[in-house]
């Protein structure tokens, strides 16, 4: 990264103004940021903010970021979630320094640490049970009260936290907190809990401990001992910063990090909490944590979305100090934007209508050429073939045709897109009265898609050959809520019927189901699709990634 683009990207938002200022008083000398998650789910687009900010940060400032999990709740964490969240990091295109780090390589570190608490006099083993203490923190308007337990001697309390770690006592029997002020006006420091008895077994330290540390006690000293210069959270840890301080002034640590807290995102139509997520998974409400309709990373990368297209958006939305609710609209312009100018052309009929055309000559099959991208003659072109019997979209044609509806019906000629005009001569119907299939006419002289009298139609239609094109299942996506702002505590309700639905009998061109492409394509007049992990050999499946237009804000304001 060149000085010239880190002074562009300055001045981008409040964190990047205090980097710049700390390295330009030489505060320091290089910035060190972190990224870290709790290994207990799968990473949501809420991360990838955080995941942006802090890579890009130690990219744009020359410094370093760490990918550091973290891993003190062994009863929820997996090494599935581990192996997941780098993968996402790396796909959204962002590369830790070094190893990946864990908390639990500072378990040992951390331990010591408490134990040097309790000889200053500044931790105490409690007996209280959980109710208890909770009990007797008091509320914002009153003080806590002091524990029975508070006044321990130093040996009492070494002797009973040594014997919590050797395992003697059951989970919940007590914990070590810190003797800070139960009348704090701020919750946080009345005397927060820095370790708790759990017997569980760990994915990575196994079973050597019986105690855990908590989220407060480990976070700031995992970063001292990292040396992070910008430990970068979200708001609601605000509160939680007197007493990062705290710790970092209490203890011997190796560095002196400054937490910094921006909001967190929030999406319109889409939760983003872990527990949520979870429970959209275990409950079945999705197929799983890369279902497309989910807002984690594995399922926007499965719904096709390009991480370039994540990377805009969050440049877009910014880094503010305030929360707010960011509209999903952006968020899909940023992807309509980035697959426009990607995205190869092709053609997909996704509720097809068989159409003969009389006056084609029986066998007989020709080439038309086709652009793969309009904006990008170096991207080439293809061949399709064109033939007696075609496929064309079926709500393309409408019988008995409203006035301004200029697609095809009885009587009106249409543009077939690189190929011919045609019009529409009859229509064939079966015993329940449903069109089966339209007998047209086509026009040779319009051989490429123009009259040579000058003579011009209203619509151009995509259409595939019956014979040449190949079966697919479409799968087209809504929002997973149906509601701007669903309920996270009781989100079923809100939960959006019609998420999902399954087109199985559209047709795909053969450069489409031969290519075996992970890149999305635009499907012409449909929008943006991607290959599925579930095609097989003989079945090809695809995701809608996008349509075309903003469909969903007007189908919502209809209902
Ligand atoms: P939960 O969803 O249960 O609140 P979490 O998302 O906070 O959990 P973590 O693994 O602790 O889970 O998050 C890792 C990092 O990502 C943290 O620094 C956190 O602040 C940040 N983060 C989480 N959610 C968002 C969000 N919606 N917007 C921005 N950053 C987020
Ligand atoms: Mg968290």
């Amino acid at each position: 990264m060149t000085a010239e683009t880190a002074t562009a990207e300055a001045g981008r938002d409040f964190i990047r103004d205090i980097v710049q200022a700390d390295l330009a008083s030489h505060k320091y000398n290089e910035i060190v940021t972190r990224f870290p998650p709790e290994p207990n789910g799968y990473l949501h687009i809420g991360h990838a903010k955080s995941i942006a900010l802090n890579f890009g940060i130690a990219q744009e400032f020359a410094g370093h970021c760490n990918l550091r999990f973290d891993d003190t709740n062994p009863t929820k964490e997996e090494q599935e979630y581990i192996d997941a969240i780098q993968a996402d990091v790396r796909w959204l295109g962002y590369q830790w320094a070094g190893q990946p780090l864990f908390a639990s390589d500072y378990f040992d570190r951390l331990y010591e640490w408490a134990e040097g608490l309790i000889r200053a006099g500044l931790a105490y083993v409690d007996d209280q049970s959980q109710e208890e203490i909770r009990a007797n923190r008091g509320t914002l308007t009153e003080p806590g009260k002091n524990s029975p337990f508070r006044d321990r001697s130093v040996a009492e309390n070494l002797d009973l936290f040594r014997r919590m770690k050797a395992g003697e006592f059951p989970n919940g029997a007590r914990v070590l907190r810190a003797r800070i002020d139960m009348a704090a006006g701020n919750i946080n420091l009345r005397d927060p809990v820095l370790y708790r008895i759990l017997h569980a077994h760990h994915p990575r330290t196994g079973d050597k401990w019986s105690i855990y540390p908590s989220y407060d006690y480990a976070h700031g000293q995992s970063d001292a001992i990292e040396g992070i210069t910008h430990s970068i959270c979200t708001l609601e840890f605000e509160d939680h910063r007197p007493l990062y301080d705290w710790f970092i002034e209490k203890l011997p640590v190796p560095s002196r990090p400054h937490q910094y807290e921006f909001a967190r995102l929030n999406l319109t139509y889409t939760v983003l909490s872990k527990r949520v997520l979870t429970q959209l998974v275990r409950e079945g409400h999705v197929a799983g944590w890369d279902d497309p309709r989910m807002p984690t990373v594995a399922g926007l990368r499965r719904r096709g979305v390009p991480p370039a297209a994540i990377r805009e958006f969050v440049r877009r939305i910014g880094v503010a100090k305030a929360n707010s609710v960011v509209d999903v609209g952006m968020l899909e312009f940023c992807i309509r934007e980035e697959l426009n100018r990607t995205a190869l052309r092709r053609m997909a009929v996704l509720r097809p209508l068989k159409v003969v055309i009389e006056n084609y000559p029986e066998g007989q099959v020709e080439e038309i050429e086709a652009v793969n991208h309009p904006d990008d003659p170096s991207r080439g072109t293809r061949k399709l073939a064109f033939g007696r019997e075609l496929y064309i979209e079926r709500d393309d044609f409408m019988e008995n045709p409203p006035k301004k509806f200029f697609r095809l019906s009885p009587g009106n000629e249409v543009r077939l897109r690189y190929a011919y005009f045609i019009k529409c001569t009859g229509v064939t119907k079966n015993a329940a009265g449903e069109i089966t299939e339209l007998r047209c006419t086509y026009d040779p002289a319009t051989r490429g898609g123009n009259a040579p009298d000058g003579r011009k139609v209203k619509a151009t239609m995509h259409w595939l050959p019956a014979a040449q094109s190949i079966a697919a299942e479409i799968r087209l996506y809504n929002q997973l809520f149906a509601k701007p702002s669903p309920d996270a505590a009781n989100f079923a309700a809100d939960l959006n019927p019609q998420s999902l639905e399954v087109l199985a009998d559209a047709r795909v061109e053969p450069a489409i189901a031969e290519a075996n492409s992970p890149e999305p394509m635009q499907f012409e007049r449909q929008g943006y699709f991607v290959r599925d992990p579930d095609s097989t050999a003989d079945r090809v499946v695809f995701n809608r990634t996008i349509g075309l237009r903003d469909t969903f804000a007007k189908e919502v304001g209809k209902r």
